[in-house]
């Protein structure tokens, strides 16, 4: 029986881990890798303490100091979590792709993924024009026509990328002003290359092997127009990795894990949520790392006022 089961391997479990350990509770980390969903961005400069550190290195620094505490707390890496249960007496029973284990409380840290467009064609070209990081996968497309559907922060810094490769940027929003910060905006709008297309709703993306052209609806006058592009960007947002405890706890209708800001407790008593998986309203590696120990603390309390109690 453990005291507490971590699951994720972003910074938001990783920091969780660290103070676990430190604070001798009896704990595992249950994750598929280490590193979150920033490990591909190729330079993060608002991690405090690094001027500018690429995505990769932070995840390595992660992994090196969650491994200085194996001593201390088991490090189930790589294995999915399917389903978190509650049992009679309260305990959790988590259930991974792999095993089985018995805890006293949860911290999920299982952050979020990219949402997708859902229409025909994206499953189909995902990787053969179809991308959804532009970090990663600009420098594919130089002197090329790319599309970027999402005129929220991440679309417009997708086209800040893309500007640097691509011959012709077109961004899809769906209404008629950009939802992004106005810096990057004020950007975008600087370069010759962009064509911002508002009132934009993408229906589908046509090709033979690749990616040929892509189709969306004006949603002012209904008419299907077609766009000849040879990459679409998806940049829509994320969608939290809530599913293990879909039936358990309480969610907002975005499937984000609904948290007391104070404690980082969940609607299930013994269930501690934090970072991108919560309703925070900011999604940010340091902002995760910070919630994620104060949730920590709060489960350490749950298991000594549990341990009181007997
Ligand atoms: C391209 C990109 C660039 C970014 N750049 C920045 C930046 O510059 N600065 C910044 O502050 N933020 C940035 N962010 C946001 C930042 O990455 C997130 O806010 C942060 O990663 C959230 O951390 P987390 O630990 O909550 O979740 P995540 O980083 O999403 O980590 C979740 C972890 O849980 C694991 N997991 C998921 N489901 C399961 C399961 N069922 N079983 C086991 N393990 C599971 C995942 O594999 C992963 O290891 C960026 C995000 C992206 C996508």
């Amino acid at each position: 029986m453990y005291d507490i089961v971590i699951i994720g391997g972003g910074p938001a479990a990783i920091a969780a881990g660290i103070y676990a350990a430190r604070k001798k509770m009896k704990s595992v980390l249950v994750s598929d890798n280490i590193g979150g969903q920033s490990v591909v961005s190729d330079g993060i400069e608002n991690w405090i303490g690094e001027m500018i550190i690429p995505g990769a290195e932070l995840a390595g620094k992660l992994k090196k100091h969650i491994e200085n505490y194996k001593d201390d707390i088991d490090l189930a890496i790589p294995q999915l979590v399917e389903k978190v249960e509650k049992n009679a007496d309260g305990t959790f029973k988590i259930i991974t792709n792999k095993e089985e284990y018995h805890t006293k409380t949860v911290l999920i840290t299982s952050g979020g993924r990219h949402r997708s467009l859902g229409v025909p064609g994206e499953e189909k070209f995902n990787g053969r024009g179809v991308a959804y990081c532009a970090t990663c996968d600009a420098p594919f497309f130089g002197g090329k026509t790319v599309v970027v559907v999402g005129d929220g922060n991440s679309g417009l810094e997708a086209v800040v990328d893309l500007i640097a490769y691509a011959d012709k940027v077109y961004l899809l929003a769906r209404g008629g002003e950009l939802r992004g910060d106005t810096i990057t905006q004020e950007e975008i709008r600087k370069s010759d290359k962009v064509e911002i297309i508002h009132f934009a709703n993408t229906t589908e993306i046509l090709g033979e092997i690749m990616v040929e052209s892509l189709k969306y609806k004006d949603l002012n006058t209904g008419e299907e127009k077609e766009i000849a592009t040879q990459g679409v960007f998806v940049e829509i947002g994320t969608v939290p990795n809530s599913e293990m405890v879909a039936d358990l706890v309480e969610l907002t209708k975005k499937g984000e894990i609904v948290v007391n800001h104070q404690t980082y407790a969940t609607s299930v008593s013994g269930i501690f949520a934090a970072g991108d998986v919560c309703d925070t309203l900011y999604k940010q590696n340091n902002i995760a790392v910070g919630d994620s120990i104060k949730a920590l603390l709060s489960a350490s309390e749950f298991v000594k006022k549990s341990k009181l109690k007997k």
